[in-house]
């Protein structure tokens, strides 16, 4: 009897590590190289070993200039895999760095920790660490509740143990 308890203690604890191993492994950022390729509209990259589709969204660089892309480009990116496709956060092409335009959400007078929910990949992390609770998902999306919110901004830039703060930078404080 006590044997099966340990066991199957052993079995819940094995699927939770796995659980979470695959949790972290979803929202690692990724860096390639590699050269650009389109097809049907849709972007590509190759890598010299292997091909995916790339989600640019509307990137620029720091003076608002768009990225002038043509199949053969050379670039660098950096970005979280969702379905096979890079969701770029950074794109690097001849030096140039460009980056996600992150629009104005504001719609009051509120200042502290808000989600900009366009760059949220709703990996549910931030949920996990916040010390009051006050961040939970919906449609997808983080939503940090103010009433709850204490402005400790762990959920932007971490806890200083293994927590970093948000794996794409999608929250920041107004
Ligand atoms: S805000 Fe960041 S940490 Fe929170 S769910 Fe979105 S991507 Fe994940
Ligand atoms: S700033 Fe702190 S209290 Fe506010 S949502 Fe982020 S982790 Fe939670």
């Amino acid at each position: 009897m006590r044997k099966n308890i340990i066991g199957i203690a052993l079995i819940v604890l094995v699927f939770v590590t796995a659980l979470f191993a695959v949790e972290e492994a979803a929202v690692e950022v990724l860096e390639y190289q590699g050269s650009l390729m389109q097809v049907s509209g849709i972007w590509f990259l190759n890598t010299g070993t292997g091909m995916f589709g790339l989600e640019l969204g509307t990137l620029a660089n720091t003076e608002g200039v768009a990225p002038e892309l043509a199949a053969g480009d050379t670039i660098k990116v950096k970005g979280t895999m969702l379905n096979a496709v890079l969701q770029v956060t950074e794109l690097c092409k001849a030096e140039m760095v460009y980056l996600p335009i992150v629009e104005e959400e504001k719609t009051s007078d509120y200042t502290g920790y808000q989600v900009n929910s366009k760059k949220c990949i709703g990996c549910n992390l931030c949920v996990k660490n916040c010390p009051v609770g006050a961040i939970s998902m919906q449609k997808g999306k983080a939503v940090i509740d103010v009433t709850k919110c204490i402005q400790c901004g762990i959920c932007a830039n971490g806890s200083g143990k293994t927590w970093k703060g948000c794996p794409v930078g999608a929250i920041d404080k107004k």
